[in-house]
Formats: structure tokens, sequence, C-alpha cells
């Protein structure tokens, strides 16, 4: 069985009080039929949680965080963790997006440190792996992938867990790679996760595309065997491309 896919939004640093109107709208848009086929999860700034809640409640659209702590409180000015996340109103939390692990030098230790602490909140942890362009253009982009995947996940099994691959030069580009390249690279990443966890986890963790998903692009893509959904940054942001790349699924 193919695990139950998962499209999750991702409004990095954009918007305000206002932008909960995209959400009640999303939720309009979620017709039963589609929620049957496909999760939605919206991760919003961190200040918009609390409004969102009772919101997204009502349109089963699920909430998460774009990144915690690995620690559960104390003195880190300026950080959440994964409990204070859960305690807003957020079921999932996004971790190692290559913009933390670049814009904020976030090794695999730490990346693997905030998945264990989401999941010790009870929060699933989405986790980010995927190459630069010139790792890609040095041949080596599943021998990084393979890497990121071992050091950043978990030490102990979990198939509640989602591994996001996102190439970082298709991240905000409107470049993708090719249906084959993805499809390449998400074969290996299902079976280095079958060889380190065994395949009744493996096969369960969902596994998301992410980079410049689109309305145009959605169904070629998340139709590729072993992609299970997307993480979708700009096209996140409008509630009608959003739920237009979830209809890749009806
Ligand atoms: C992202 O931020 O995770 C992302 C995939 O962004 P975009 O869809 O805009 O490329």
């Amino acid at each position: 069985m193919t695990p139950h896919p998962l499209i999750a939004g991702n409004w990095k640093m954009n918007g305000l009080r206002a932008s909960l109107a995209e959400i009640a709208q999303l939720g309009a848009l979620y017709q039963p039929s589609l929620q049957q086929k496909t999760e939605l999860l919206i991760c919003p700034p961190a200040t918009l949680l609390i409004g969102a809640q009772e919101i997204a409640a009502r349109a089963k659209i699920a909430l998460g965080g774009q990144n915690c702590h690995f620690l559960e409180y104390g003195p880190h000015t300026g950080d959440l963790s994964a409990l204070m996340l859960k305690d807003a109103g957020a079921s999932y939390v996004i971790v190692g997006h290559s913009e933390r692990r670049h814009g904020h030098q976030e090794t695999d230790a730490v990346v693997q440190a905030k998945a264990e602490a989401a999941l010790k909140a009870g929060v699933t942890p989405i986790i980010c792996v995927g190459e630069t362009g010139a790792q890609r253009q040095a041949g080596v982009a599943l021998a990084v992938v393979e890497e990121q995947i071992k050091a950043s996940l978990p030490a102990e099994e979990s198939s509640t867990i989602v591994v996001a691959y996102e190439p970082v030069w298709a991240i905000g580009t409107g470049v993708t790679p090719t249906l084959e390249e993805i499809a390449e690279l998400h074969a290996f990443a299902r079976d280095t996760l079958n060889r380190l966890f065994g395949s009744v986890v493996g096969d369960n963790i969902r596994l998301l595309y992410g980079g410049s998903v689109s309305p145009a692009n959605a169904k070629d893509i998340l139709m590729l065997k072993n992609v299970n959904g997307a993480l979708v940054g700009g096209a996140s942001l409008k509630a009608e491309d959003f739920i237009a790349i979830a209809r890749a699924y009806l």
C-alpha cells in the first residue's frame, strides 16, 4: 500500500493576519472527494498559528511550523520548541529546509536533533534533503542525498516522519529536474530508507518532492512512483494555486 499523499505549503516569511483568509478559502475549495485523496498542510509563519487554528480545524487542513529548536525550553532567544508549536496548533514541523541549512548553517546533526525533538513532542517532522546545483553538476546528487538521509533522519525508525527531496537549485527558481531525474532520485531515496529502517517502515515513509511545483507541472510529478506528495513554496500562497496542485489526485 502506498502512503496517503500529503500536499504541504511552506509560506516562509510571508503572511500577516489578513492572509488567514487564504486558509479559509482553501477550506472552501477542499471538498470531501479531495480530502479522501490527499491531506493538506499549511506551514504559515509561527505568528499566525494560533489565529489559524480554528479556521484550519474547520477546513480539515493541518498546520505546521517551519522550524523548531532541538530543545524543549530554555535560554534560546528568538527560538521556538516543537512543544510550543504543538501548543499553538501545529501537528507538523519542517526541519532542515535548505534556506536553514544554507542560511543558518544547520548541519545534518542539528537537523537530526530537531527531527527527534519534534517526534518527542508528538509533532511530525518533515525533513528536507537535496543537492545544490554545483553538486548535481558534479554528478554527486545521489551521494549527497544518501548522506543527508543517513545523518539527518531520527536514529530510531519511525514511519511517522516525512522526507522531502528538494533540489536546492529548483527552489523558488521555476526550474525543475526532469521527470526521469525526480523518479531516479525518489527510487534511490526509497531504497535508502528501506536499507536504513527495513521495508515495513521505509515503504510507509512519505517522500515528498519540492522545488517549483506549480499547477502546470503537479500532475506529472505527483503521479511518479515513490512521490507521495509535494512541499510547495510560492504556489502555496494563493489558495487557488495550491488547491489546483492537490487536484492532481482527483
Ligand atoms: C520550498 O520552499 O520548500 C519550495 C519548494 O519553494 P518553491 O515551491 O517556491 O520552489
